[in-house]
């Protein structure tokens, strides 16, 4: 197999193709912090692509409670234990990925879900890790009982296993923006996609008998829109945009500054080796820091502590990206923090967003001599 940088080891692993970069690489990062589960992304996305035959258990984006929570039914688990107890030699990964753990005459250590691992998506969630059944859990901060919320979409993955896995290449990566779209002409159905993807994020139609996947809402990144679930999301926990490698990280772009210059975001389950392309701020109330480090890599802890210091109003600049999330339908490609405002350009350079650090606060006199009222501050 080819040898590929994968700048998120920190070193260079196997492949199935030679390295080859789209010309930029559309990108997002999710802030689990602000994620509250109201699932208006998975049904803003299930009623614009979804919604035909055969798609009736799909959901191309899902949100499920962490650490219990999982769709398709514990994707996650299975495939960490199939690839067993790997290691991090500081920022490098020394274990192997699913490309260099594949087993003889096959292309990616992977598995097949059951069709019922689809059925119950959220079933048993927001559950606590542990029983909450005495006094000293209510009502006490730092929580001993802890859960979070992870929405999850296709990585659109610099690697992606899914492409790797195809015998008929019928998956391809868009050159101009990274976008990872299944050919449904040339799919046969073999789901060697599905069974590759350790993210479960092909599905397999039974009715047309094709593997379908995320296909990031391209006509609208197209034309400079965010995608349907970015664009509805209610607690505005997602930036959108293009993210760089390392190397051409441009600290004006929302995206590689979350990732490269303060790295707060971190990739899900980068041990996997597909250099996925949708990033996460950790939790910062999730006690198990070996969880998190499991999941989102060893500078997991590192990013909470960052995410931290610009909640207490040490970080203007931080603040600033993250106020900017949803503030405009259109792609920030650019953002500024000047004083106390924050300020988002779109490619064309025009101003998009401009939104203050700091929601104002209007306190109200009580009593209102233009029309004689007393009135109460109640909103
Ligand atoms: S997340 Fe899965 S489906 Fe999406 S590009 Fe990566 S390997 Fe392919
Ligand atoms: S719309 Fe946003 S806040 Fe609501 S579940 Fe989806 S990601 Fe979370």
């Amino acid at each position: 197999m080819p040898e590929v940088y994968n700048w998120q080891l920190g070193r260079k692993m196997a492949y199935l193709y030679p390295e080859v970069r789209p010309q930029r690489q559309a990108g997002a990062v999710f802030d689990t912090n602000k994620c509250i589960a109201c699932q208006t992304c998975t049904v803003a996305c299930k009623t614009t692509w979804t919604s035909g035959k055969g798609q009736e258990y799909m959901f191309w984006n899902n949100v499920e409670s962490k650490p219990w929570g999982s769709y398709p039914l514990a994707y996650d688990a299975k495939i960490l234990e199939k690839l067993g107890a790997q290691n991090w030699d500081g920022d490098v990964y020394a274990g192997k990925t699913i490309f260099e753990a594949a087993p003889e005459g096959e292309r990616v250590l992977g598995y097949l879900p059951n069709d019922l691992d689809y059925a119950y998506p959220n079933k048993g969630e927001d559950e606590t890790n542990t029983t909450v059944d005495s006094e000293k859990y209510h009502l006490r901060l730092p929580h001993d009982a802890w859960f979070f919320y992870l929405p999850r979409i296709c990585n659109h993955c610099t690697y992606p296993a899914c492409l790797g896995a195809c015998p008929r290449t019928a998956i391809f990566k868009r050159p101009e923006d990274g976008i990872v779209l299944t050919d449904e002409q040339r799919c046969r159905g073999y789901r060697e996609c599905v069974r590759a993807c350790p993210y479960k994020k092909v599905m397999y139609n039974h009715v047309t008998r094709i593997s379908e996947k995320c296909v990031l809402c391209f006509p609208a990144v197209e034309k400079g829109f965010l995608t349907r679930c970015m664009r509805t999301c209610i607690g505005k926990i997602r930036t959108f945009g293009w993210v760089n490698p390392p190397e051409k990280a441009d600290p004006e772009n929302p995206l590689d500054f979350l990732v490269h210059v303060r790295k707060v975001a971190r990739p899900l389950l980068p041990q996997m080796g597909t250099e996925p392309n949708v990033y996460y701020i950790p939790p910062i109330h999730v006690e198990n820091q070996r969880f998190l480090r499991m999941l989102f890599g060893p500078g997991a802890t590192e990013s909470v502590e960052t995410y931290r210091n610009a909640m207490e109003g040490n970080d203007p600049e931080l603040l600033g990206v993250l106020v900017l999330n949803v503030a405009s339908d259109r792609i920030i490609s650019k953002f500024k923090v000047q004083g106390e405002t924050a300020t988002g350009w779109d490619d064309q350079g025009n101003v998009v967003a401009t939104v203050p650090l700091k929601e104002p606060t209007m306190v109200r006199p009580q009593f209102d001599p233009s029309v004689a009222v007393y009135r109460y501050n109640i909103t």
